[in-house]
């Protein structure tokens, strides 16, 4: 049985959106309140982290405040999915923390946290085990087994990750690749990204997402990484079709063997 908690399910201003008042981002429907987008996986064995974005520690305070993480899995270099890793520090008290991530991701990590790759790092700075990732190349941690898969988001080519053939997490997506698509058939849980009502250059709209489920069939979707623009939690439910769900923050959802 995996267990995923959904840390956060906004796009990366959050919603609410600072200074706005549309009717979402002053909802009081808690699941109106989005941080933004990352997943803690639990299998049994191993704890892991999809994305570790700027709200991070309030994510782990929330929802995961005394349990341990093993490794963090990263979708992109962009800063609501990488801009927590500071935060990472309470992690690395056994040894350097393990990122897994694309070559280009760890190039913009040195680069954002000079300090935690230097030769003699300050003392309690975290530091981290770097462990590319390649699409297509399946690798396990523990007893999962995981395989990264090309999505392309506009124009940069990021990875989703697929555990154990059952479970897919798919963010920042405009385009899905073939293979993407053929790797996805077959598949019980599939997460992913619907930002708005409307098109977008580098992420799918509702619609969008709507009709890659609808080519993947899987048994249940859930949307993640949404804007202020799309709407209430309550009001955009009542698009969607049966096996369609909108996460929310907090929620958690099991994932049989
Ligand atoms: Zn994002
Ligand atoms: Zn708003
Ligand atoms: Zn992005």
């Amino acid at each position: 049985m995996m267990k995923l908690t959904f840390l956060g399910t906004g796009t990366s201003t959050g919603v609410p959106s600072l200074r706005c008042h549309c009717s979402t981002c002053l909802s009081t429907d808690p699941r109106d309140r989005r941080m933004r987008s990352s997943a803690l996986l639990e299998t049994g064995d191993e704890n892991l982290l999809i994305d570790c974005g700027p709200d991070f520690y309030h994510q782990m305070l929330a929802y995961h405040r005394f349990g341990k993480i093993d490794a963090a899995l990263i979708t992109h270099t962009h800063y609501d999915h990488l801009g927590g890793v500071d935060d990472l520090r309470p992690y690395c008290n056994d040894g350097k923390f393990p990122i897994y991530c694309q070559p280009n991701v760890a190039a913009d990590l040195r680069n954002r946290v000079p300090y935690c790759f230097v030769e003699n790092p300050y003392p309690g700075v975290p530091t981290f085990d770097i462990r590319y990732v390649e699409p297509m190349q399946r690798f396990s941690i523990g007893n999962v087994e995981i395989l990264p898969v090309p999505i392309m988001h506009g124009k940069l080519l990021i990875v989703g990750y697929i555990f154990n053939r059952r479970l897919a997490y798919i963010t920042d997506a405009k385009t899905i690749p073939q293979e993407t698509i053929d790797a996805l058939k077959g598949i019980d849980t599939l997460i992913i990204n619907a930002l708005r009502r409307n098109e977008h250059h580098s992420h799918m709209s509702l619609d969008q997402a709507l009709g890659i489920i609808n080519l993947i069939k899987p048994q249940k979707a859930y949307l993640i990484h949404l804007a202020h623009t799309m709407g209430t939690h309550e009001e955009t439910s009542r698009l969607l079709p049966e096996n369609v769900e909108i996460a929310y923050d907090g929620l958690t959802i099991e994932i049989p063997d």
